[in-house]
């Protein structure tokens, strides 16, 4: 019967009717439900290049700190998520979301940058901003590079990441493994995923270690829910639309940015930096990110870096003021720490819209 079946059927499929499924496929793989069969691949390609770094991540394990150039003696990262620029004062939103942003922008070592995400996913946004992988070559370039962690460790930097992001996962995985890099690792994993647990970590941190410490936060920002993100510090006591409750997550992740670096005023010679993976469509229809075809608000992200000390590298895109790509944000870091003196940036419009095979140009 079955074989009867598929000799009536058999006739009938011809080149274009393959054609049509061929396009179709095509035209509907980052859709539900076929994105499943996307996700699939690049599930297993990540996988590979996750097995690939280790190798070459146990290799740098018995490395011996080597004599290197820096400047600072207290690195603070706060790799953000899903915190769109445009809902933030300190880039001219009409609303006071970052009050302690905009007080630091009074200071003659602050300094704001233009730039966008390279991807609207976290999972390849963040692997882009700490290793070499890029737009072009991200898995390869992701298996075969160590991160910035690793290099500020070969310098002799004492590194910790701090997450209250989630440690496994088809999202997690690929930063998982640039987090163990660290020599301290933490996922403050809470029911919330409100950042403010973070302060607790740092003010109870052994602040007697006088070797260079290098922290990086991974928070959970303005991730969808919005109205989980926040607690005790918000700018709308009853926030009844989804704008101001993502405006609530800006202005207590703009607190936490505060208290941060409050809690190291000690240290001088402190560079403090804020960015995020992506940036996050903000409407009561549509709120989110990871969409195909995607959104300029999705890769309209905050770079803010804030010096201690004077530091004239800080003002390396003051001659050209073109945008950057946040692909090379780790380079851009390397350089104003000053471990390297390469000032190879990328300006590129290139994006991954939602995976490295759907790319797409933001127009400035
Ligand atoms: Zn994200």
């Amino acid at each position: 019967m079955v074989f009867r079946i598929l000799i009536k059927i058999k006739p009938k499929h011809s080149i274009k009717s393959y054609a049509i499924i061929v396009i179709f496929f095509a035209v509907l793989q980052n859709q539900k439900p076929l994105n499943f069969i996307t996700y699939y691949f690049i599930s297993s390609q990540t996988s590979e290049a996750i097995s690939k770094r280790k190798e070459l991540l146990l290799k740098e394990k018995y490395l011996k700190a080597t004599q290197c150039e820096y400047i600072y003696d207290t690195i603070l990262i706060i790799q953000g998520e899903s915190a769109n620029k445009h809902h933030m004062s300190v880039y001219n939103y009409s609303i006071d979301t970052t009050p302690f942003l905009n007080t630091l922008s009074h200071s003659s070592n602050f300094y704001k940058y233009d730039i966008i995400a390279p991807s609207n996913q976290t999972r390849f946004s963040v692997p882009m901003m700490f290793t070499d992988a890029d737009i072009h070559s991200w898995y390869e370039k992701y298996s075969n590079s160590v991160s910035l962690i690793t290099k500020l460790k070969r310098c002799g930097f004492q590194t910790h990441w701090i997450s209250t992001q989630s440690k496994t996962g088809r999202h997690e995985d690929a930063i998982t493994s640039i987090a163990q890099e660290a020599d301290d690792v933490v996922f403050l994993a809470n029911t919330a995923l409100q950042d403010e647990i973070i302060l607790q970590h740092v003010q109870n941190r052994d602040t007697k270690l006088t070797t260079k410490q290098a922290y990086i936060f991974h928070i959970s920002g303005s991730h969808f829910r919005y109205s989980s993100r926040y607690k005790d510090h918000k700018l709308y006591n009853n926030a009844s639309t989804i704008v101001q409750e993502y405006d609530n997550s800006i202005f207590s992740t703009d607190f936490l940015l505060g208290e941060i670096l409050k809690s190291f005023s000690k240290n001088k010679k402190t560079l403090f930096v804020y960015f995020s993976d992506h940036g996050e469509v903000v409407s009561p229809d549509k709120a989110g990110h990871g969409y195909y075809p995607s959104y300029k608000d999705e890769f309209d992200i905050p770079f803010i870096m804030y010096s201690g000390i004077v530091n004239p590298r800080l003002r390396f895109n003051e001659n050209n003021q073109k945008r950057l790509n946040g692909e090379s944000i780790n380079h851009i870091l390397e350089y104003v720490i000053g471990i390297t003196q390469d000032k190879n940036f990328s300006y590129s419009d290139t994006v991954f819209s939602l995976t490295p095979k759907t790319k797409s140009i933001i127009k400035s």
